[in-house]
């Protein structure tokens, strides 16, 4: 294969978002004097839009007449009658169950699965990874009876696969996964935590230490939920898989469980993959959200390297090595990406349902939003509408963080070498192509002004010259960590509305039905800003929901940070919806 440079493409995406050109501006000038057209084709689209998504996806029971957003009723298994009273009410409300369930997760808290971003290989330092041996051990301590039942499989030593096998082998496995790994705690902040984080310390409401939210809480839950299915005689129909990485945090390569798991079962094998992420609810315009994440953004590192001649600083060139590197920071900083909002994006669908449900939505924006799939003015409305919030810009767009620079050694000797890393994430729009095309023409303006050579290498291929190198020096522009968005989950079907009916139902029948009588919750599809060990499924299912359940909102949990928490109650909801889902999706005989 002949080696390219990256070309920015449209393919078929009409941004509304951006600008019209001059062009596009006269034309529309002209079209505005056929007003009376214009009425008449936007209602017949608007018609043709609506019944596209009623009728050219699939067809769904619970579909509103005349609604865009895919709004589905509870779903719930046929046993919870049998077990609402008795399991569930002991999951949720039953303080021994309570504790007995903080103890398990206080005590995978304490196995400390730090991972550090420089970690070895497995067989290059064993000794590093030794501590999952450990937490393995306290798996199969704390769940002897999944521990029975379940064939557990180690793969690349650390990775755990458990498999329960179900009894009709033409039933596609549903698969459930967690990491056993968490970011490590910076030690300068120990003082700053209010419980010491590998504690694990309940306070009869909280539980406390680092991975409780991110997320052995769901590794826990989800083995809480197998021994409680096995108590009750549950046997699958439809085999059932826990997989458990042990490196996400770092990047996830080492974790090879996928290939296991394609070697035996197969490309497109499983019924649907549920990992971690998502938003579990959120408060949007006065409606309550819960946002499972059915796309997820690309990445890439943008590494950018500039040598120039050295010399003594007495006598220096007007602009140093990195008095360049800075002029190019700022015109990369300068030119922005666009946003878009399109339907191929999830979050399209996220605002959309708002705008259907909210009842608190100024009504311009409510109309902006649910025209934006015809309408160009409105849908530029709208994009810059959540541009205005830095939260919710870069569901819509790519993104560019300059996150490392090096350069310079010595006080009296002239910079030769200086590098930046930019990391980019890719908008579901665009590939890794469009984001690397705009840096190389932030990269050939600089180097144009300042006459200097430019050089691209994509990972360990060969180096491109596209302009070569000067008595001035070079930039040289080098792509890692290559990932494209991840394909979008379809949602216009059976098995979005087991996943959206259950959350509805665990929500508002199970957790807290006094407050959500009269808040009814919107499963609308979302999109994960950052990336999880998902990617590595991508081959085994298209099905692929990223979400935490529970009713406090993940962004209060300090994840990633000092004093990680969780909400217990969100934890027993975790528990009370794998029993419920993973029923619900056995009682089911569909075969894709
Ligand atoms: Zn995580």
């Amino acid at each position: 294969m002949s080696i390219q440079l990256p070309i920015s493409e449209k393919r078929g995406i009409v941004n509304y978002c951006s600008s019209p050109d001059v062009n596009t501006k006269r034309i529309f000038l002209v079209l505005s004097l056929l007003v009376s057209t214009l009425v008449l084709i936007k209602t017949c689209s608007e018609q043709y839009y609506r019944n596209k998504w009623l009728y050219g996806h699939g067809t769904s029971r619970a579909l509103l007449i005349d609604s865009v957003c895919p709004s589905f009723d509870y779903y719930r298994p046929s046993t919870y009658e049998v077990h609402k009273d008795t399991v569930i009410a002991k999951i949720i409300k039953d303080e021994s169950f309570r504790k007995q369930s903080a103890a398990k997760l206080s005590g995978a808290v304490q196995v400390q699965t730090e991972v550090y971003d420089d970690a070895p290989q497995v067989d290059e330092d064993p000794e590093y990874w030794a501590k999952f041996e450990k937490f393995h051990s306290y798996l199969e301590k704390t769940f002897p009876i999944a521990h029975q039942i379940l064939n557990k499989t180690t793969v690349n030593t650390y990775g755990l696969v458990y498999e329960w096998p179900g009894s009709d082998d033409s039933l596609k496995p549903l698969m459930l996964t967690a990491h056993q790994d968490v970011v490590p705690v910076q030690q300068e902040t120990i003082d700053e935590w209010t419980y010491p984080p590998f504690e694990g310390h309940y306070d009869g409401k909280y539980l406390w230490g680092r991975g409780v939210s991110d997320c052995k809480n769901l590794l826990i839950g989800l083995l809480e939920a197998a021994e409680e299915l096995i108590k009750v005689g549950f046997e699958p129909k439809r085999t059932i898989i826990f997989s458990f990485g042990f490196d996400e945090e770092v990047g996830g390569l080492r974790n090879k469980n996928a290939n296991l798991l394609l070697k035996k079962y197969g490309v497109n094998s499983v019924y649907a993959v549920v990992d971690e992420g998502g938003i579990s609810l959120t408060e949007l315009e006065g409606t309550q959200m819960a946002l499972p994440g059915t796309g997820e953004k690309g990445s890439v590192n943008a590494i950018i390297e500039l040598t120039t001649p050295g010399g003594h600083s007495s006598i220096p060139p007007d602009h140093t090595s990195i008095g360049i590197m800075s002029a190019l920071i700022s015109e990369i900083e300068n030119t922005p990406f666009e946003p878009f909002f399109t339907d191929a994006n999830p979050t399209f669908m996220q605002y959309t349902c708002m705008a259907e449900h909210s009842t608190s939505i100024k009504k311009d924006l409510k109309k902006d939003i649910l025209n934006a799939g015809n309408d160009k003015a409105a849908n530029k409305r709208v994009c810059d509408f959540i541009d205005q919030t830095k939260a919710l810009r870069y569901y819509i767009k790519s993104s560019q963080a300059i996150d490392i620079i090096k350069g310079g050694v010595k006080s009296n000797a002239l910079p030769e070498h200086v590098e930046i890393i930019v990391n980019h994430r890719v908008a579901i729009e665009q590939r890794v192509d469009d984001i690397l095309a705009k840096d190389i023409e932030n990269i050939k303006k600089i180097a144009k002004f300042f006459k200097l050579g430019v050089y691209y290498q994509y990972k360990e291929s060969k180096e491109i010259e596209i302009i070569p190198s000067t008595s001035f020096g070079f930039f040289k522009l080098i792509v890692d960590d290559v990932l494209e968005p991840a394909p979008i989950t379809p949602i216009h079907d059976h098995h979005w509305e087991i996943f959206a009916g259950n959350i509805r139902h665990v929500y508002e029948e199970i957790a807290e039905p006094n407050f959500f009588k009269n808040n009814p919750i919107i499963v609308s599809p979302g999109i994960a800003t950052g990336n999880t060990d998902t990617r590595l499924y991508w081959n085994l299912t298209n099905h692929i929901y990223r979400y935490r359940p529970g009713v406090t909102p993940t962004v209060l949990t300090n994840a990633h940070t000092i004093n990680e928490h969780i909400d217990f109650n969100s934890h027993l909801q975790i528990i009370a919806f794998y029993f419920e889902y993973i029923q619900s999706v056995d009682e089911t005989n569909d075969l894709d």
